[in-house]
């Protein structure tokens, strides 16, 4: 797949001293401050959600925390009907892909993904695969993500996490991802490390999935383009 030449599932195309960039900074910043209203203290008081606290007793407490952060940033991003028609056919045409995609990596039954975490240190190698979702939630979880998947229909109650250690990003768990591929950031789909592109190049399988990856990333971008304009 003609997946991201950078090593970091992170990158993001925000960075930059274009008008686009300095308005894309500018909407970072104002979900900053959003987050930080949702999330921080108040008058010396730390306000918990009911849910934080449920979590709280169901999982690990950096679990928790980093969940009611995610949640904060999803209610910062603008609801559907703030944005253009456009924006919503792009965030549910990426939707599709997500899942087109997931669903030819499931076909192939790739092996690269069940064993490139073992003996790594952890948080990675907590459990055997899945390396690259050892990073940390938010970063991937990006606002930019988050729009995307609010815009396409995702709902906090989609994002149910598993119920085992914290390894990482907090959806990750002993038998990978607990979310539906429609409720994951488009990076997750698209993202193929150079053990996983060698396998899929050695099937024969490199040029459908690269297709795929190319066309995620394309209505990524248009997409992004749309929510600033
Ligand atoms: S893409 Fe690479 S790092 Fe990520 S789970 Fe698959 S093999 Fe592991
Ligand atoms: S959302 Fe799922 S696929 Fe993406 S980093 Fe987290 S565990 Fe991995």
């Amino acid at each position: 797949m003609s997946a991201d030449p950078s090593p970091s599932r992170c990158a993001g195309p925000w960075e930059g001293r274009s008008s686009r960039g300095r308005a894309a900074a500018r909407a970072r910043s104002r979900h900053d401050q959003l987050e930080r209203r949702a999330s921080w203290p108040h008058h010396g008081r730390v306000l918990i959600s009911m849910q934080q606290l449920l979590d709280r007793r169901r999982h690990p407490r950096t679990r928790a925390d980093e969940l009611a952060r995610l949640r904060a940033r999803y209610r910062a991003q603008p609801s559907p009907r703030a944005c253009s028609e456009e924006a919503q056919r792009l965030a549910k045409e990426l939707r599709r892909l997500r899942r087109a995609m997931a669903d030819a990596l499931s076909r192939l039954e790739v092996q690269a993904c069940r064993g490139c975490a073992r003996n790594h240190p952890l948080p990675e190698g907590r459990w055997p695969g899945g390396h690259c979702c050892g990073g940390k939630t938010l970063s991937i979880f990006s606002p930019e993500e988050v729009a995307a998947l609010r815009l396409g229909g995702t709902r906090t109650r989609d994002w149910k996490p598993p119920t085992s250690d914290h390894a990482g990003c907090v959806f990750r768990g002993p038998r990978g991802c607990s979310l539906a591929p429609e409720d994951r950031p488009s990076i997750c789909l698209r993202y193929v490390c150079l053990e996983l592109r060698h396998e899929l190049k050695e099937g024969g399988d490199w040029a459908e999935l690269s297709r795929l990856a190319a066309e995620l990333r394309d209505t990524d971008a248009a997409l992004r383009r749309s929510l600033l304009d």
